[in-house]
């Protein structure tokens, strides 16, 4: 079985560390190349890495040598598929020259999430937001792929299986964690016993992001939804895990135990496709009056490669034509890596990554 030749760019970050955890024993996919700053030029992973996050790498992945991150380098490697944890700033520079020279670009950074022929990607979403690289993929060319803003993931996560009730608008308040921002974004003094009531572009991006996913896309273009967002973004001292309250008001009164059974009940095409990321359940409802809480449910989601892919929601209620719940998602797995790999997966089950992993057993094709 060929696996496909793949590099992490900003594989030093919190992000970019949760990758090459994610990738160690892919079936599909195999780190190849790992490029940081110029900064960490010439040094082994295992300096880099970081020694508080709780992820343990074997020998070989702890003795690759990292590069500075240019379009030269990386192509060079020889990698087919690059998974970007980079800075927005650099992506810039970075993204579309790969996609340029053929190579698959499945990105976290927000650089290109608006373009006009880049979908933003959560597979038990929007999974037919995909076919907008189709014509890249015939003409032989690469494109890009970008997941969401962390937070805005947990939120159209849990929305999916009330778009059918019809969502007019939908009030979100996030409460999220450290990792958020980066490894050398916060200070402890800045945030420890300390809220922070205010995250740069973080309320703008969840409200234009999650209009483009639950959008429609007709004729090569995408059509925002038009739902009225409205989120109040907040820094927590919590490590790992956003949390959101969310209000949503319907198009009409639902009865409370049919709202609660479709979120529950909820799967995606991952789900049918058992892709190796997919979280079996999606979204775990949790029946405790203080659940879900970052400490106990961050990393949510079975088997055990989809830990912290699923998000978990309690505390649903109803007024009238408004519900109310909690969610939790995990900010670095969720949020970024896990679903940029999951995008990878199924672009792959759909015969979207050219004529590569054509050995590999990437599951069905949903037509
Ligand atoms: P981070 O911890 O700050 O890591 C940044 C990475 O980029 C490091 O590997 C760093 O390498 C590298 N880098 C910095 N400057 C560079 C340069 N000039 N040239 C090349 N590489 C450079 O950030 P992160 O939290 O992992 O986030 C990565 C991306 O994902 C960002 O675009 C972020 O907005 C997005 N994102 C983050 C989250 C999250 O929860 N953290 C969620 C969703 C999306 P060095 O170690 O050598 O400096």
């Amino acid at each position: 079985m060929q696996k496909i030749p793949s590099a992490v760019l900003g594989c030093t970050g919190l992000v970019g560390q949760q990758f090459v955890r994610m990738l160690l024993d892919h079936p599909n996919f195999e780190i190849t190349a790992l490029t940081a700053s110029a900064g960490s030029e010439g040094k082994k992973y295992s300096e880099v890495s970081d020694q508080t996050q709780d992820i343990s790498f074997p020998q070989n992945i702890r003795d690759i040598r990292l590069f500075n991150t240019s379009v030269d380098a990386v192509a060079k490697t020889g990698a087919k598929v690059v998974f970007s944890a980079l800075p927005a700033h650099i992506a810039e520079d970075i993204e579309k020259p790969l996609a340029a020279r053929g190579i698959f670009v499945f990105s976290n950074a927000r650089t290109n999430r608006m373009e006009p022929k880049v979908p933003i990607l959560i597979p038990e979403v929007n999974p037919e937001h995909l076919m907008i690289v189709a014509k890249s993929v015939s003409e032989k060319k690469g494109y890009i792929v970008t997941n969401s803003n962390c937070s805005t993931t947990g939120l159209v996560i849990a929305l999916k299986p009330l778009v059918d009730f019809g969502i007019r608008s939908v009030i979100v308040s996030t409460y999220q964690a450290i990792s958020g921002a980066g490894r050398k974004e916060l200070s402890a003094f800045e945030i420890t016993g300390n809220i922070i009531p205010y995250i740069k572009d973080e309320e703008e991006k969840v409200e234009r992001e999650t209009a483009k996913i639950l959008g429609k896309l007709i004729n090569g273009c995408f059509k925002p939804a038009n739902i009225v967002v409205n989120a109040s973004c907040c820094r927590v001292p919590v490590l790992d895990g956003h949390l959101e309250t969310v209000t949503v008001e319907l198009e009409r009164e639902v009865d409370i135990e049919i709202l609660s059974e479709s979120i529950r009940s909820f799967r995606g095409i991952p789900q049918y496709l058992t892709l190796p990321t997919a979280p079996e359940i999606p979204i775990i409802v949790r029946e405790e009056k203080n659940r879900p809480q970052p400490v106990l449910d961050v990393y949510a989601g079975s088997p055990e490669r989809a830990r912290g892919m699923a998000i978990s929601v309690g505390r649903i209620r109803k007024k009238s034509r408004r519900i109310n719940f909690v969610l939790l998602v995990h900010n670095t797995i969720r949020g970024a890596a896990g679903t940029c790999i999951l995008n990878a997966e199924f672009a792959l089950s759909q015969g979207l990554l050219g004529n590569l992993g054509q050995n590999v057993n990437s599951g069905r094709r949903i037509s």
